[in-house]
């Protein structure tokens, strides 16, 4: 019999990798988000418009890149954030898989401009559909900025099956955020269809917290803080009367990432027993640190689930420090605006 195996053309297998990474616009601005971030940026911009539907551009003064670096990191497994496996235990970075560009890039058409010098010299590459449209020299400021228009344009299944403007819009407000609260110290602005939606200036975590949820919420805070030797914890709950029958403010972050834990989640909720009704949810924003070399990041392509080495004994720290917390607040009430 003849051989029938071939290996899929580099178009195609990106394309397949995009089905996992990109769900929706508010994936791609995650990923662009996390790309600002790494590079070392102090002030990013993020722009939409129709809900990412036809625009999501983002606009970093991070460190740039140089022409060929531009030209690399649309392919795959191209990254510049890990070098061997053994670096996945000492992340710190929110990248490492080298798929997000390439996978955006098979399925939208891609503008770069970036520049990773201070003399104004840049470059800019087009690509659609994972083709190398253009490459050309311009004239820009160190930083890079991504526009990707017309999400899905090859994949007709996909840009289908999005939602409304009004929830693909709540998708990427929510990651906006998740991001904008793990980076306190780094300025965020999101403008929808020319609208200014968040202007958030460099802050400590309280005071991100209070730009983006409203004044009102900065007595709401209750501090939470613990340190052991497998995890420091800090953040705030909110006090068990602003508990909400929907489920509102809560989010766990872990070296800065921000993470989906169910069980995590069930630790707060044990904590706040019996000072909030069972069908009300508690708020919350926990930063838990960690060694990168405890935790495994590498479990979805999306990188919002991680598996710890020691879930057990983080569960009990979490429960008993916000049970500390809960305990002390009425004692002492919390005013304090500058931690
Ligand atoms: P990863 O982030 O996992 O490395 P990406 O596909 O997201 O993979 O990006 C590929 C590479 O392109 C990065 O490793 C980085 O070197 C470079 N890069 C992407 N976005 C930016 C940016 N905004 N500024 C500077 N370099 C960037
Ligand atoms: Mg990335």
């Amino acid at each position: 019999m003849a051989d029938i195996i071939q290996l899929l053309p580099d178009h195609v297998a990106n394309q397949i990798a995009a089905g996992e990474v990109v769900q929706r616009p508010a994936s791609v601005v995650k990923e662009l988000l996390e790309n600002a971030i790494d590079a070392g940026s102090t002030h990013i911009q993020l722009i939409v418009k129709e809900a990412g539907k036809t625009l999501v551009q983002v606009v970093d003064d991070g460190k740039g890149m140089s022409e060929t670096d531009a030209r690399l990191s649309f392919s795959r497994h191209a990254t510049s954030k890990i070098r061997s496996a053994e670096d996945l235990f000492r992340l710190d970075t929110k990248g490492f898989r080298g798929e997000a560009l390439a996978s955006i890039a098979a399925i939208a058409h891609v503008e770069m401009n970036t520049s990773d010098n201070d003399d104004m010299i840049g470059t800019s590459i087009r690509i659609e559909g994972g083709k190398l449209i253009s490459q050309e020299a311009t004239a820009c400021a160190r930083g890079t900025s991504m526009l990707v228009k017309n999400l899905f344009f090859n994949i007709p299944a996909r840009r289908n099956f999005l939602k409304s403007n009004a929830v693909e819009l709540r998708h990427i407000i929510d990651e906006f955020q998740r991001v904008a609260l793990a980076h306190p110290d780094i300025a965020f602005d999101l403008f929808n269809n020319g609208n200014e939606l968040f202007k958030l200036p460099a802050a400590n975590i309280r005071q991100r917290i209070v730009h983006i949820f409203g004044n009102k919420t900065n007595e709401r805070l209750v501090p939470v803080q613990e340190e052991t030797e497998v995890v420091a914890i800090s953040g705030f709950v909110l006090k068990p009367e602003y508990a909400k029958k929907t489920r509102g403010e809560q989010f766990f972050f872990v070296n800065n990432r921000f993470i989906k834990s169910p069980y995590l989640h069930h630790a707060i909720g044990a904590a706040f027993e019996g000072l909030i009704k069972e069908q009300n949810h508690p708020g919350y924003f926990i930063f838990l640190d960690v060694d990168p070399g405890s935790i495994d990041i590498n479990i979805h392509p999306t990188k919002t689930e991680i598996k710890f080495d020691d879930e057990h004994t983080i569960y009990a720290i979490i429960r008993s420090a916000v049970k500390h917390s809960l305990g002390q607040f009425n004692v002492a009430p919390i005013l304090d605006f500058d931690r």
